[in-house]
């Protein structure tokens, strides 16, 4: 069934951020539908599209899911789309995946198989169609069947994670600004499901970069400038690539209490400060797997040699920053009673990089999602930001000699 946001809604979010139906350049194929279908012990899911979808499909554990790879398409799906399941099937998310590639990922409440796909042609009245029936499976079954993300995913460059060299003297700060989640993985939505936390991510991200952009001092480089999932590694590398001197990753919060608003920040700690501050770096820390990747394979090895190089001085220049930008912000912000707290975020291990993760505020409360949604408030946002990275590089100016 389709449900569209109301116009007025939709009208006065248009302006402000992107909603799901935002087109990738070059997508010529629209996908239309996605129906799920309950059969004894089976589930069908049959995606509609303008043209004929070259879809590879296979199975995840731990979690459970059904991954669909496709090539970049536009979405005409309504915007609540896949918030509810059918079955044992609980939902699922789409969006892109890397550039030129689309993504579906379909949360099963247990272990399930593909029993069959296949294509249909267009035919009485009816579009192009893919189907997929998934059949209850065990969890060994599910495993020994489980794809491999790799064969599907477009080869990267990646920047290597020995240390840059020898940064010259004088050249501009590299400030890097990390939009939070992307592409397949919305982040957290709002209260009336219209507004994700990637593309309030984003919008911020590209306000601050004007903000520093303007004064001349900063080179401002950008994780994701569209809507587009990012690994986080990929996001360190590219951070480290680009010489940073300092990394600001942002993002919303939700909260099943909807009275709780206000910002924080947050700094890494292998041990969180609370217990608070741990779950949400765990929450954070799932945007990877939301978006179907298996991370299983090389994350230890990434992960030791990321601690190792965890100085303790770069996690000083990390706290310093920290305090400085709860002091700015909070001129013009609401903040948390523990306003700055510490847990193992993995986008924050840059092991060279300074680096705070921002949670601008609550989606799930009605002053704070009200507020994000205006450009002019990340404004105020963007220049409270910028003022705390020049006092912050001030300072570390000042105390080098400089
Ligand atoms: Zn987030």
């Amino acid at each position: 069934m389709k449900r569209r946001g109301s116009g007025l809604a939709a009208a006065v979010l248009a302006g402000v951020v992107f909603i799901a139906g935002t087109a990738a350049a070059g997508a010529e194929t629209e996908v239309t539908q996605v129906r799920l279908g309950i059969h004894p012990g089976a589930v069908r899911v049959v995606v509609e599209a303008s043209a004929e979808l070259r879809i590879s499909a296979f199975v995840l554990v731990r979690p459970y899911r059904v991954v669909l790879d496709m090539p970049e398409v536009r979405w005409r799906l309504p915007l609540a789309a896949g918030r509810g399941g059918k079955g044992f099937v609980a939902g699922y998310r789409f969006g892109q995946f890397v550039p030129g590639r689309a993504r579906m990922v379909f949360d099963l409440k247990g272990p399930a198989v593909i029993a069959k796909s296949f294509t249909l042609a267009p035919s009485k009245g009816r579009p192009w169609r893919f189907v997929l029936d998934l059949k209850r499976a065990t969890a060994a079954e599910a495993r020994a069947r489980a794809g491999r993300p790799a064969a599907v995913t477009a080869a990267r460059r990646r920047p290597p994670l020995a240390r840059s060299p020898k940064k010259p003297r004088y050249r501009q700060i590299v400030v890097v600004i990390d939009p939070g989640h992307g592409g397949i993985d919305p982040g957290t939505t709002g209260r009336r499901k219209r507004v994700f936390e990637k593309h309030i991510t984003l919008a911020m991200a590209r306000r601050l970069k004007r903000e520093l952009d303007n004064g001349g001092r900063y080179k401002t480089v950008l994780t994701r400038t569209r809507d587009v999932f990012v690994r986080l590694r990929d996001r360190i590398a590219r951070a480290r690539g680009s010489g940073a001197d300092l990394f600001i990753s942002l993002h919303a919060d939700f909260m099943a209490d909807s009275r709780i608003r206000g910002a924080s920040v947050y700094t890494l700690s292998e041990r969180a400060s609370d217990k608070e501050a741990a779950a949400l770096a765990a929450k954070e820390n799932k945007a990877d797997l939301i978006a179907g990747m298996d991370l299983s394979a090389n994350s230890k090895q990434v992960t030791d040699i990321l601690i190792d190089l965890a100085q303790r001085e770069t996690m000083n220049h990390s706290v310093r920053f920290a305090r400085i930008l709860v002091d700015e912000m909070r001129k013009s912000t609401r903040f948390l009673r523990k306003s700055h707290r510490f847990a193992g975020f993995a986008v924050l291990k840059a092991p060279d990089v300074p680096s705070v993760l921002l949670e601008m505020g609550y989606l799930s409360n009605a002053e704070d999602e009200a507020r994000l949604i205006q450009p002019r408030y990340r404004a105020r946002l963007a220049k409270a930001i910028a003022r705390a990275i020049d006092r912050y590089f001030h300072a570390r100016g000042k105390a080098a000699g400089r």
